[in-house]
Formats: C-alpha cells, structure tokens, sequence
C-alpha cells in the first residue's frame, strides 16, 4: 500500500480548531484503506513559545520529509511584542523559502447554496470555479534594488524592481498549463505588455512554452487591470489564470470575494519537481488567518482547511477520485442547509466547527 506522508502544522488561534476536522476526515480515509502517514508539530507562536522560535529544525525536517505539509495560520495579540525575526509569520516564510514554493494556487469555487453570500448576483457566481496561479518567489516584492535613497538635495527616492529570468517564467507557465488540462483546458496570462518590459517578457515565454509543450490547450493573453475587470464582470469566462506575484495577490484577492467567505477558501504552495519522482514539495493552507477574535470558541468554519486538505489530495497524493468525493461532501452539507456562522444568511441556525466537520464525515 502507498503511504502519503503528511504532516500537520496546526499553528495558533483556530488553526488547531480547524486542524481537528481535517484529522477526523484523514481517519475517514485511513479506515477505508487510504495509507495516510502523519506528524504534527508547532509553527508561529505556539512554536516560539516552545523553542524560542516560529519553526523548530526538527519540524523543518519533518516538512522537507513529508509529501505534503498542511498548514494552519499562525499569530495573535500574544506575540504582537515578539522579536521580528521570530514572529509569528516567519515560519510561515521559512517553510515558502527552504521549500522553494514558487507557485501558489488559490482556487475561487462558488457553491451553488452559497451563490447569495457573494456581493455579486447570483448567475454571475453559482457554479464558479476557476483557479489563480499566482507567481510566489519571484517579481517586484523580491527584485534587487529595493530600497529608499536620499538624494543630495535632500529629497528621496524609493525603488523596487520588477525582475523575472526564463526558468521563473517557464516553470510557473508549466505548472498553469498542467493544472488547465485536468480542468477546463484553458489558460489566460496576465500581465501589463503594454507598458511594461517583465509584461513583453512574460507574454513571449508562456507563448513559446504554450506553442512547444502545451499547443493542445487554449491560451489567452489579458492585461491584468482587464482581467481584474472581467473576474467582476463575468468570472465564469475563465478556466486558469497565471500571473505574477504583484498581479497575483491582487487577483486572487479579488476572485476569493466573488465566493463570500474567508472560511471557504483554500490554497497550495507548490515547489520544483524533483525529476526523479516527479513529486513536488507542497504546503496547503486555508487563506484566512489565526482569526484570534473566534479562537478557542468552537465557531470557526473548518471548510477551508478541509478543502486545503483536498487540494493536497489531488495535488500531492494522486487522490483525485478521493478529492472529488472530498468536494461532493462539502457541497452536500452545504446544501443541507448546514452552515458555520460566517456563512449562515441572516435568520438561519449556526452551528459550530465541529458538527460541520462530524457532517462532512457522514456525507463521505
Ligand atoms: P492574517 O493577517 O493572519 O491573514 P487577518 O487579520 O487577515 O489575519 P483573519 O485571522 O483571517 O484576519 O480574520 C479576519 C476575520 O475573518 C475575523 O473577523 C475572523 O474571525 C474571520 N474569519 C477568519 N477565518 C475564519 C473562519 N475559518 N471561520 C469564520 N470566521 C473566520
Ligand atoms: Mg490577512
């Protein structure tokens, strides 16, 4: 039997909350044959606490180890006094770094019961499922220089660099292109062509990949202040969207408001392949944070963690046919009527983490 190494990094806040659900469906899965290896250890404060730091080297073993890492969130009011370097967020970071995690997926799913949730209508969102690939070690949040200067006369100047190289291009273009064949079998490149040299530079290199390893699969080219306008106006036009890192985080900020809730939404962080097995180093995380208002309540909504979970499921285990029942299940409950508080309409019952996770299971 396979084994899929997976380890678990509950973090702070609700992270541990949401964490326990995930555990209940592993168990689910493991009882029914699935071989499924886990670890837990800290991260963030819980970690500093612990050891004096956001990630121990142990756990960075167990992550560098594992097939796939599951991430909680990390940070609250308790370490708001933290030193810098071992805030809270900086295992988060050392665990993107050390395992080179260039590609961040963010999928954008509406739903149907939850098509009224979205501050848009209805028919614009129900149904909704398109996945933004967004560039994550690369572009102007890292570029060289980066800095303030002060000029002779006293005044200043800021600058960040936009800088992209071939294999930063080629590689997340790859990972775009896959994911649209399992999907829809399409792709749309953002970027800004028209008034920028890494946008020409973009374009020209997702071209030629497009053309010699994926010609089977449609490509579009958007700018991305267009394609910021048309995921408001009809998003359902879209399979993939791949961009970078600046265009990236705007965009997928965007698409994660057209499906309502922070509690909803999932995300992976994909390495290189390595080129003998083929796997890929991986971290799955929902996209909201510790949430410290709701910690230690019972009220956090488990979906998003669950369905980070799937993710890991499909992307790093091969598990496919086991996400997709993973998937049915959470829009089951949701159909039922089921909902946490962050996603009940006004007038409808809450109920807490752990009877959405107890009606997952039942739906599986
Ligand atoms: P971070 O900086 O770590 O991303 P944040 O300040 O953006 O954190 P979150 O911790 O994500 O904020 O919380 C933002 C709001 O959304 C809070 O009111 C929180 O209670 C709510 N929220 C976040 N996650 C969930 C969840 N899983 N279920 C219900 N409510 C949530
Ligand atoms: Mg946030």
């Amino acid at each position: 039997m396979a084994t899929h190494k997976l380890l678990l990094l509950p973090g702070d806040g609700i992270g541990p909350e949401v964490t326990r659900e995930v555990e209940k469906i592993v168990g689910w899965f493991r009882q029914r044959g699935v071989g499924f290896e886990t670890e837990t250890d800290l991260v963030g404060g819980s970690a500093y606490d612990a050891h004096g730091a956001a990630i121990s080297e142990k756990a960075m073993d167990l992550a560098q180890a594992a097939d796939a890492v599951l991430f909680g969130a990390v940070g609250g009011p308790k370490w708001d006094g933290v030193p810098y370097a071992v805030r809270p967020e900086a295992g988060l970071l050392r665990l993107r770094k050390d395992l080179g995690l260039f590609a961040n997926l963010r999928p954008a799913i509406c739903y149907p019961a939850l098509a009224d949730a979205s501050s848009l209508k209805r028919e614009v969102v129900e149904g909704l499922d398109i996945m933004i690939v967004r560039e994550l070690t690369g572009g102007v949040y890292f570029g060289e220089p980066k800095e303030i200067v002060t000029l002779e006369d006293g005044s200043q100047r800021a600058v960040d660099t936009q800088l992209y190289t071939t294999a930063e291009v080629e590689r997340i273009t790859r990972v775009a292109f896959d994911l649209a064949k399992a999907r829809r079998n399409k792709v749309s490149s953002a970027e800004k062509s028209n008034v920028m040299k890494t946008g020409v530079f973009w374009r020209q290199v997702v071209s030629r990949i497009h053309k010699a390893e994926f010609s089977d699969v449609q490509l579009e080219h958007v700018l991305a202040d267009n394609c910021a306008m048309q995921l408001v106006r009809w998003p359902k036009q879209f399979d993939v969207i791949v961009t970078d890192n600046l265009f990236g985080d705007i965009l997928s900020d965007i698409a994660a408001m057209l499906t309502g809730s922070l509690g909803m939404l999932p995300s992976a962080s994909l390495g290189a392949e390595d080129p003998k097995t083929g796997r890929r180093k991986a971290l799955y995380e929902p996209v909201h944070g510790s949430a410290p208002d709701i910690a230690g309540k019972g009220l956090a909504n488990p979906i998003a963690m669950i369905g980070s979970f799937g993710m890991a499921l499909r992307y790093s285990f091969g598990l496919s046919d086991e996400a997709d029942r993973l998937d049915q299940a959470i829009a089951n409950v949701l159909a039922s009527g089921t909902r946490t508080k962050d996603i009940a309409a006004p007038g409808m019952n809450a109920v807490g983490t752990q009877e959405i996770g107890d009606q997952i299971v039942k739906e599986l």
